[in-house]
């Protein structure tokens, strides 16, 4: 680790005094919520039936999900060691390519004691060796094992969510390590890692939740990048190939819809893979901690939520034609290049470069803020590119439904929510200067709207 600031000038565990969620009440919340909504978001949405427009869609959703629920035989069938195994055996073969397929050394930015952690960039080459091996298998042995994610698809939720819950404890009793050393005796034995500003309070629910270790490991194994950007991320696209695999099955050809959502998903992660650097100056791997928000966000929400879409085009086929191809390719092209083209420029103006000569604002802080480019037209617009991405993925379903319209929504309160954190954060970081810049950029997100 480099470090530039000398050791022993900052504060390891500061108290937090802030709590977000709606604090411990709503940590719990939120902890229940996650893989309920899940299994609901599925049982919802069957082959039989899937809640049609208008409005008393919301009503059926609501009873279908609840009839299926009200089934002891259901809830008996929400575990399978099976499962449980087959899903442990996928988090197990990411950390092994994680450790064995070669990968650039790359160095996250200064933390607060002045270090800067090192990563191995090498998701892309996960995701590409995995995806090869389904090929092969499925060129051999037909699309079985992919339907196996179809037919155990409730099992595999409640292995992921285990997973959440397993890790958030792990990370929660590490993070406390120096304190149980000395509660046996060991007083100053272990060093006090380095806490997330935000996961310190008097609660230890809340801490649990949102994350009290700002970046735990074990060894160089930063548990909290591995999970942002491997079994959950590449996982999502897998299960969108079962979904593909099961209207093969059933329908005997693809439909137009499918592939365009099935083939925007892949672009989307295949991508993120690709950039795993820039996710280095996110707010989760600079910010956050790592705990059971972050831990089913990553293993169980994005894979298992939002493939939503794919698992309707499966059960309820939809043609599109050319002329629908084409404007949904417009929407994700449009989005895209505002995605991309942001997140790149923030990520190499974070690195000491501004090959285009953008405006900035010098901060007491010491960084500076982008205020021309992309960055002037909003504070995040980021965000704008990836929501008007989330149009092009649902879109392809039509309009009969509003089930997988669910990742327009759910993203649109995501990302307002994340803005007001992190402009939140940005405002307790920068302080007048953070002011200053709200003043030069005044949007949020959607320039003059928002
Ligand atoms: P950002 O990448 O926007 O990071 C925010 C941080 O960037 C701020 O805290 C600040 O940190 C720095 N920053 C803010 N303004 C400027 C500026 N003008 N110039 C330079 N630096 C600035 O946010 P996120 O981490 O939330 O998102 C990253 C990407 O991930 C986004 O594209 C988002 O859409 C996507 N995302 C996708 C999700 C999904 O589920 N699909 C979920 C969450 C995010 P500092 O100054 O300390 O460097």
């Amino acid at each position: 680790m480099a470090s530039s600031k000398p050791a022993g000038s900052y504060v390891a565990a500061p108290r937090s005094t802030n709590f977000e969620f709606g604090g411990t009440a709503g940590a719990l919340g939120v902890t229940l919520a996650v893989p309920f909504f899940s299994y609901w978001l599925t049982l919802a949405c069957s082959e039989n039936a899937c809640p049609a427009w208008p409005m008393s869609s919301f009503i059926d959703f609501h009873k279908q999900g609840w009839e299926a629920m009200s089934s002891l035989d259901w809830w008996k069938g929400l575990w399978s060691w099976q499962a449980t195994g087959v899903y442990c055996a996928w988090y197990f073969w990411t950390v092994v390519c994680w450790a064995v397929l070669p990968g650039k050394e790359l160095e996250g930015v200064e933390l607060r004691n002045g270090k800067k952690l090192k990563y191995t960039h090498n998701a892309f080459f996960t995701m590409a060796l995995t995806l090869a091996l389904i090929a092969i298998t499925t060129f051999t042995r037909g699309v079985g094992p992919l339907l196996y994610i179809v037919n155990h698809y409730t099992e595999l939720i409640s292995a992921a969510a285990a997973m959440s819950f397993v890790q958030a404890c792990f990370v929660y009793a590490q993070s406390h390590q120096s304190d149980i050393a000395a509660h046996f005796g060991y007083k100053n034995a272990i060093e006090q890692p380095m806490l997330a500003l935000g996961g310190n309070t008097s609660s230890p629910l809340y801490n649990w939740f949102i994350g009290r270790g700002l970046n735990p490991r074990i060894g160089t194994f930063d548990i909290k990048s591995f999970n942002e950007m491997r079994p959950g991320l590449i996982l999502w696209v897998i299960i969108d190939l079962a979904f593909v695999a099961k209207q093969w099955n059933d329908l005997g050809r693809i439909t137009d819809s499918i592939l365009l959502t099935v083939a925007f998903h892949s672009w989307y992660v295949l991508d993120a893979e690709w950039n795993e650097p820039a996710i280095l100056t996110t707010m989760d791997i600079t910010t956050d901690g790592f705990g059971f928000m972050l831990a089913v966000g990553d293993l169980l929400w994005v894979p298992f939520t939002y493939s939503t879409t794919a698992r309707y085009l499966a059960l309820h086929p939809v043609d599109i034609g050319l002329l629908g191809t084409a404007g949904i390719l417009a929407v994700q092209l449009v989005g895209y290049t505002i995605f991309r083209g942001s997140n790149n420029e923030k990520n190499e103006f974070r690195k000491g470069n501004n090959p285009k000569n953008r405006t900035f604002l010098q901060t007491e802080r010491g960084t500076k803020l982008l205020t021309s480019g992309w960055w002037g037209l909003s504070r995040h617009p980021n965000y704008m590119g990836d929501w008007l991405m989330s149009w092009a993925w649902c879109l392809p379903a039509g309009f009969s439904s509003p089930i997988p319209y669910y990742y327009v929504i759910f993203f649109a309160i995501l990302l307002v929510h994340r803005q007001m954190r992190d402009d939140e954060a940005c405002a307790h970081k920068y302080k007048k200067d953070w002011e200053t810049y709200k003043k030069i950029v005044p949007s949020r997100i959607i320039p003059y709207i928002y």
